[in-house]
């Protein structure tokens, strides 16, 4: 088991659910705008938000940036260790950085800040950034970032610095796969999953899903972000749904047949509704929507809820019980009600 980092009220590690993070896309000093974009993150469900320290104007910005929001923030910084001190110095509850793009002098600078004000730090390595050493010796792969993030291990252990966070990522897949088991099997600090500029949409949604949820179903990583291009609201969504597939975190798990030939419901817009409008309940219950009599019966009485669809109507079952045959107009209301009625009795 891992250690347990605090970023801020928001425990990283050991036996503590696996966390979701995202990261703002709005200029960190254009401080409206972030509040509004961090609340949109936390309505969503993100437990802990990183905005980029890229300039004095928006690592100062986290000062003002603090009060108005309740997720813990996280300043992420890049090549300049005095971005860093200031982002500690306005708040930050934790940063990120790449001891591999900084000065040991900074380095040093920011662990003595770091440990002033009790902030966790997150080291990265990417495969994009390892030393021309290691590429040398182990060539570019899963040991080369491995030995890179063993270096920046050392220089905080040396200087008695244990709040670490760490993260390995790369753009491949296999590899974000094989260095993350890699370091999970060498130290015992809290791992952040994501496959980096993993692109959009749907091939980005399959490589993160197979990525971070493969390290996760092997008991590998404590926090995830999953990296979509554009808004950052999309990714957590997703994160949530690895989370929820993998028993991970609470949710509404909705089981819906395919559709065939027998269908005589709109079991794909029956589905959606549902979804829509109570997939974002903090509940474990499963819900299955069945278009017909072959499969439906069973699968429905096995959910918590269920249906199973006849011509133009359906069967609603309750924990096994057939609870009426609804039109297919009142199913979506019906459905909702009933999973409100349990998820209250839960
Ligand atoms: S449950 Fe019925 S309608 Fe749905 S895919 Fe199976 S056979 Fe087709």
């Amino acid at each position: 088991m891992t250690k347990t980092i605090m970023v801020g009220g928001v425990p990283i590690g050991g036996e503590h659910p696996v966390t979701i993070q995202s990261m703002t896309n709005t200029k960190t000093e254009a401080i409206d705008q972030t509040v509004r974009q961090i609340r949109e993150l936390a309505a969503a469900g993100c437990d802990i938000v990183r905005s980029t320290a890229n300039t004095k104007a928006a690592a100062l910005a986290l000062r003002d940036i603090k009060p108005q929001i309740k997720l813990p923030l996280v300043a992420d910084i890049h090549f300049d260790y005095r971005l860093a001190l200031l982002a500690m110095e306005s708040g930050a509850d934790k940063i990120r950085i790449n001891p591999g793009n900084m000065p040991k002098k900074g380095l040093l600078e920011i662990i003595a800040c770091a440990k002033q004000h009790r902030i966790p730090i997150r080291i990265g390595v990417n495969s994009g950034s390892i030393e021309k050493d290691l590429l040398e010796r182990y060539g570019a792969g899963a040991e080369a970032m491995t030995e890179s993030l063993a270096r920046s291990i050392a220089l905080f252990e040396d200087e008695g610095f244990k709040w670490l966070v760490l993260s390995a990522k790369a753009s491949n897949v296999k590899l974000t796969i094989d260095v993350n088991r890699s370091i999970h099997q060498r130290w015992d600090y809290p791992i952040h999953l994501g496959v980096t500029e993993a692109g959009f949409d749907q091939s980005a949604i399959i490589k993160s899903s197979i990525g971070i949820g493969s390290l996760l179903a092997d008991g590998i990583g404590n926090t995830i972000r999953v990296s979509l291009t554009g808004d950052p609201l999309k990714e957590i969504p997703v994160a949530r749904e690895i989370l929820q597939s993998l028993g991970l975190k609470k949710g509404i798990d909705i089981i819906s047949c395919p559709t065939c030939g027998r269908t005589d419901i709109d079991v794909e817009a029956i589905a959606r509704q549902v979804k829509e409008q109570v997939g974002t309940l903090d509940k474990n219950l499963s819900v299955a929507i069945m278009g017909c009599i072959v499969n439906g019966p069973g699968e429905a009485r096995e959910a918590d809820i269920g249906i199973a669809g006849g011509k133009e109507q359906a069967l609603l079952f309750r924990k096994g019980i057939i609870v009426g045959k609804f039109p297919q107009s009142d199913i979506v209301e019906k459905l909702v009600t009933e999973i409100k009625r349990l998820g209250d009795l839960e």
